[in-house]
């Protein structure tokens, strides 16, 4: 059951004993604010390093590296949507955001995972809805996938957490 996969908790990103986090970067990957700072400074000055060997990533893409002193093996780099009003592609580049990182995920062997909520700082992204096609893309990828364990949404306050948790149930009860 995908269901007993995803789970959803209140904390700090970079200290989840994962086998890999996701980031929610930047085009340049050379570091910003928010959880992107948090990874960084987390993880070292080897992290930025390795990035700057990739030349940047795509809006939508995912990137993965090593995770040097965090306690995650890897990181995988994505880049989610701005929020312009929702009529310019957001909800199909959040999504490919999921897929595509879940994507690296597996081809690395990834068992376990947790990903920030992607676009919903910085980037304005309203958080009821970004939490919901989080869920669902994950939902829907998880179905056609048995290796990865856990995708644990790792959530910075409390605001974020109600959100995934009500995502979570309503996906769950549609079914
Ligand atoms: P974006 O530019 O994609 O909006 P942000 O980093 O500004 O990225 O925000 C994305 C989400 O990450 C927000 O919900 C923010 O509260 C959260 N966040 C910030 N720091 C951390 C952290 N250390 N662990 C988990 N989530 C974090």
């Amino acid at each position: 059951m995908e269901k007993n996969r995803i789970t959803v908790v209140e904390g700090d990103i970079t200290k989840q004993h994962v086998d890999a986090v996701v980031n929610a970067a930047n085009n340049t990957l050379l570091g910003g604010g928010g959880v992107d700072g948090a990874i960084h400074r987390a993880a070292g000055p080897g992290l930025l390093a390795e990035c700057r060997t990739i030349g940047g990533c795509r809006t939508g893409d995912a990137v993965i590296t090593r995770g040097y002193r965090l306690p995650a093996k890897w990181v995988i780099h994505t880049v989610g949507p701005v929020w312009h009003g929702g009529k310019s592609g957001e909800a199909g580049l959040l999504a490919d955001c999921y897929r595509n990182s879940l994507r690296l995920a597996i081809e690395h062997d990834i068992r376990t995972i947790a990903f920030p909520s992607i676009s919903t700082g910085a980037y304005g992204y309203p958080i009821d809805q970004a939490s919901r096609i989080a869920v669902e893309t994950v939902a829907e990828f998880l179905k056609h996938d048995q290796s990865i364990l856990e995708v644990r949404f790792v959530c910075f306050n409390e605001r974020t957490y109600d959100a995934f948790e009500r995502a979570l149930k309503e996906h769950f009860q549609e079914l």
